[in-house]
């Protein structure tokens, strides 16, 4: 490549980060080629609630969630779920996490959020300017709660936000308020955190029509299972364990909580880990204006096809695990007694996805210590939302060279 920027990629992962990163790639002129082992959206990118609420996208690292961990030990319906057995690797993973689940960690990973959050939505606007034909629909999002003293520990997030610069709109709504704005929710909820401003989709079906759009602008797409990934100077070459090869001048590896397998051998040590989350849809009684958060379960709730898309739960196994049925009960138990007038035992679409985690919170985004090997991934519970931002900045990467401001402290060799 002699200095030059690349004039082909491959990225690895058609999820929404990887599918991002080669729709901005093509903006730049790049020639792409998409691979997947299991197609468009095959894995955290599908099943997900679908916010691109940047106003929420809060780091999961916060010290109450050590707790919460260490009591999913002796309750196996709590919100976040460790097995009881564990390998080596979760193990540090998760040792590693709790030593970050200080507010000192929270506040740094908060900060390197914002510069994602602030043009989150912006890099929406631009893939829906320009032939991403999947609606995104701008939407507040309320968060609903037992009591208004629940709502304070939300509040007191959203404060320490604006504290590291990110502002998020809000109201706080009494009992009557929360009825009015959400239909659905039950007496039991009787205070509500309206944050205004955001934005959802049907995270499926906007992956599609991104991958379609990648697509029709000249990449190709290839169904293939990386196994290795070889680089010099000149160029990489990426090889599935049938023998296939494709080479390129760079390659971008994308691929969520899959990201160690094929990232740790350049350098990138920061650990990724499935923070499984489950998701179906149910038919409801009442009309729903936007998105329901109930935070005290950390179940989601969407508008979807007509229903609603209920998510949540937090399950640390393997990224290729089967579903687990426990964890769908658990997210039911929990919020039946909070909403009325839906039609639990009508679920469809019952789905597992893995968020990749790391254990600091802060996604790793950029060049590994390969030449021409980039990565991109590690978003957590905030990938939907960040994906597009991500892409946008990393072929800015790629093709000047220079690391965007943005992602200073989101360095994969860290
Ligand atoms: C229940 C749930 C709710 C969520 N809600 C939200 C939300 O409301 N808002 C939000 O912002 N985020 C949400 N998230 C998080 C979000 O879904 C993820 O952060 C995001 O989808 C990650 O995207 P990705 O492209 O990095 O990974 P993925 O979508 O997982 O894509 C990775 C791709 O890589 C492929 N792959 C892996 N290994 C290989 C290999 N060796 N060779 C070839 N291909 C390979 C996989 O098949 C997969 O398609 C939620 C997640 C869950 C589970």
């Amino acid at each position: 490549m002699g200095g030059n920027w690349p004039r082909s990629v491959i990225v690895v992962g058609a999820g929404v980060v990887g599918l991002s990163t080669a729709w901005f790639l093509q903006e730049r002129g790049v020639q792409v080629e998409v691979v997947d082992r299991g197609g468009v959206a095959a894995g955290a990118s599908w099943g997900n609630a679908g916010w691109v609420a940047p106003g929420l996208a809060i780091p999961l690292n916060e010290p109450s969630v050590v707790r919460y961990g260490l009591r999913s030990l002796v309750n196996p319906a709590a919100p976040l779920h460790v097995p009881a057995t564990l390998d080596p690797g979760l193990w540090s993973f998760l040792t590693r996490f709790a030593a970050n689940s200080s507010w000192r960690s929270w506040t740094r990973a908060a900060r390197a959020g914002v510069p994602l959050n602030d043009e989150s939505i912006e890099a929406y606007d631009v893939l829906a300017a320009n032939g991403v034909s999947a609606p995104v629909i701008p939407a507040p999002i309320t968060a609903a709660f037992r009591t208004p003293r629940q709502a304070e520990s939300l509040l007191h997030e959203l404060r320490r936000l604006e504290a590291v610069g990110q502002h998020v709109e809000h109201a706080v709504l009494d009992a009557a308020a929360l009825a009015e704005q959400v239909p659905l929710a039950g007496q039991a909820l009787t205070a509500g955190v309206r944050i205004d401003g955001q934005r959802y989709i049907d995270p499926g079906a906007f992956v599609n029509a991104l991958g379609k759009a990648v697509m029709q602008r000249g990449a190709s797409l290839s169904a293939l299972e990386v196994d290795d990934i070889r680089a010099d100077a000149d160029k990489v070459v990426v090889s599935s364990s049938k023998g296939t090869t494709l080479s390129a001048d760079a390659v971008v590896v994308a691929t969520g909580a899959w990201l160690p397998r094929l990232a740790r051998r350049f350098g990138v040590r920061v650990p990724v880990r499935a923070g499984r989350g489950y998701s179906f849809t149910v038919p409801v009684d009442h009309p729903i204006p936007g998105p329901i958060y109930l935070p005290g379960e950390r179940v989601a709730c969407t508008p979807y096809r007509g229903g609603l898309r209920v998510a949540g739960t937090m399950e640390f196994r393997g990224p290729d695990a089967p579903q687990v049925a426990a964890r769908v009960e658990a997210i039911i138990a929990s919020a039946r007694p909070l909403l009325r007038g839906v039609h639990w035992e009508e679920r469809t679409d019952v789905w597992v996805g893995p968020r990749p985690v790391t254990p600091d919170g802060r996604p790793l985004i950029g060049a590994t210590k390969a030449p021409n090997v980039y990565v991109a991934g590690g978003h957590g519970m905030w990938g939907i939302a960040q994906g597009p931002i991500t892409g946008r900045l990393l072929a800015e990467q790629i093709t000047t060279g220079k690391q965007p401001e943005a992602f200073a402290d989101l360095d994969p060799l860290r």
